[in-house]
Parts: C-alpha cells; sequence; structure tokens
C-alpha cells in the first residue's frame, strides 16, 4: 500500500484487509492474584515489523469518523476472542473495550452493542466499556443518558486515565459507573514520592465512598502492587503481571495459570 494515501484511507484498507490486530493485557484482582479480565488494545502492524501506536492511530481515526467502524470491528472481534476463552478455560474472564468520544456519542451504538452480543450469545455481564473522563464529561447530560442505557443492557462502565482530564465531582457522583481506573502517572512514582502517594490514596477513598471499584494502571513493580493492595485498590494491570499480548500469547498465559489452580 502506498505511503503517499491519506492515513484515513490507509486505516480503510488495512481494516478491509484484516490487517489490525487486538492485543490482550491481564487485568489481575490485587486480593487473590488471580487474571479476572483482559482490555482489548488495538495494533495497527506496519511493513517493516513496526507497529503505529494507538495514540496516533486512534485520535486520526476519532477525527475522521473511522474510529466507528474500527471500534465496533474491536468491540466484535475481541468479544469473540473472549467468549472462546472463557469456554475453552472454564473461566468467566471479564474483557473491557476502549469507547472513544465519536463511538461513545454515536446514535447506533447501543444496538450495535446488543447485536455484538446476542451474535456469539456473549453475557453482557462479562463486557465492560472504558470511557475517558474527559469523552464523558464533554457532554455531560448526553453521557449519563448514554451510559444508563449500557447499563440497562448489564454492561460495567470504567472511567479511564482517571485524574488527568478535568472532572467535575457532581458529575462523578451522577455517572452510573462501576469502576475508576488511576491513570499510570500516578502510580508510576508510588511508593517513593509522597504527593502521589496522598492522590493515589484520596481517588481510591473517593471511589470506595461513591461505592466503585478502583483499578490502577501501569503497575510494573511489587513496590507499587502492595501498597496498592494494601490500601485497597481491588484491580491493577501494568508490566509487573503482564504486557497487551497477541491472543496465541494470551492463550498460553491463560492455559499456564488453568495448569496451575
Ligand atoms: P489506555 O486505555 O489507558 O490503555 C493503557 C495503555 O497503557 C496501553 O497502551 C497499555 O499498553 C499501556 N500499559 C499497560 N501497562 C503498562 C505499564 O505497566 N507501564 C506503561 N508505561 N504502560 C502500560 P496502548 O496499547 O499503547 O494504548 C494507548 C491508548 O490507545 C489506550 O490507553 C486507549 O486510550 C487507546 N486505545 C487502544 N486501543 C483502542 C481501541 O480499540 N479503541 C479506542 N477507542 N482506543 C484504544
Ligand atoms: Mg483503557
Ligand atoms: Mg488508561
Amino acid at each position: 500500500m502506498s505511503y503517499r494515501l491519506p492515513m484515513h484511507q490507509r486505516m480503510a484498507n488495512a481494516l478491509s484487509y484484516g490487517e489490525f490486530r487486538i492485543f490482550y493485557q491481564p487485568v489481575v484482582d490485587l486480593q487473590t492474584g488471580a487474571v479476572v479480565g483482559v482490555e482489548a488494545l488495538c495494533r495497527w502492524p506496519q511493513r517493516d515489523d513496526t507497529f503505529t501506536a494507538p495514540e496516533t492511530f486512534i485520535a486520526q481515526a476519532e477525527t475522521s469518523g473511522f474510529i466507528v467502524q474500527l471500534g465496533e470491528w474491536v468491540m466484535r472481534s475481541s468479544i469473540e476472542q473472549v467468549r472462546q476463552w472463557q469456554q475453552r478455560f472454564n473461566t468467566p474472564l471479564g474483557l473491557a473495550v476502549n469507547l472513544s468520544g465519536r463511538q461513545f456519542l454515536h446514535y447506533n451504538l447501543v444496538k450495535s452493542i446488543e447485536d455484538a452480543t446476542r451474535a456469539v450469545t456473549f453475557a453482557p455481564q462479562s463486557l465492560e466499556f472504558e470511557i475517558t473522563e474527559s469523552v464523558a464529561m464533554h457532554n455531560a447530560e448526553d453521557s449519563i443518558g448514554i451510559m444508563r442505557q449500557l447499563k440497562a443492557l448489564g454492561i460495567s462502565l470504567a472511567l479511564d486515565d482517571f485524574g488527568t482530564g478535568y472532572s467535575s465531582l457532581a458529575y462523578l457522583k451522577r455517572f452510573p459507573i462501576d469502576k475508576l481506573k488511576i491513570d499510570k502517572a500516578f502510580v508510576r512514582d508510588i511508593p517513593d514520592d509522597n504527593n502521589d502517594l496522598a492522590i493515589v490514596s484520596a481517588i481510591i477513598a473517593m471511589a470506595h465512598a461513591l461505592d466503585l471499584r478502583v483499578q490502577a494502571e501501569g503497575v510494573e513493580t511489587e513496590a507499587q502492587m502492595e501498597f496498592l493492595r494494601d490500601i485497597g485498590c481491588e484491580y491493577a494491570q501494568g508490566y509487573l503481571f503482564g504486557r497487551a499480548l497477541p491472543s496465541e500469547d494470551f492463550a498460553l498465559l491463560l492455559a499456564e495459570r488453568a495448569a496451575s489452580r
């Protein structure tokens, strides 16, 4: 494919030629150490064996509107994959899918989710959508309406990258969400940085007071994991537990875990 084609055209071609990939990153229950879920993360492999970073192409896809198609593909493919793992490994593995702003506000979102979960008989209770706080806050009243419809389907909702955008605490109380995901920027320097310790502790205390679960992103060290676990953070993901892996490699990880159960 010519690199002179505009990016949105190259993305559309890549999708029709089946070139996009989904990598899966484990989500761990900090009390038990069990892998309880995965986050689906989109990858765009290039000819030279490198990957275009999602930060680049997701933003472009958002601008051109292509994210609606790409996101639908991510949702359908990852649902199919996780359903297969649930059966093969006999586990209630959860699936988290990122929703961009454009997708979130797309008029057809709820219908396409219903279709996707019905098509493969995937329990909506196994599905979680991650919405960044900036997206949720951008049009907060509309967001609440859409969130309610998703909740009515039985799907869980998480606020992604929490703490990096601007959040109105008044809305936080009104959003029908289940979980806050603490951004990796706050996790990186714990337990050494006293400010980050204070921020993370405060987020967890606030979340629990609002009856929300908490998931830490970017957990890379034992010390971070122990601190988070000891102050009651429920879930974590990060290189300490595993990077985002291609599905074949993730299946191996699940097989190892199943064998040691
Ligand atoms: P995100 O949803 O916050 O995903 C977490 C990012 O942190 C992922 O980057 C993941 O690989 C990375 N990460 C995980 N553990 C660690 C760690 O221990 N240390 C560090 N430094 N990083 C870690 P990735 O895969 O490059 O994705 C970047 C962003 O692109 C995602 O952030 C998400 O906002 C977006 N994205 C990825 N796939 C999709 C998709 O299918 N749809 C939409 N709308 N957005 C997506
Ligand atoms: Mg995410
Ligand atoms: Mg995040």
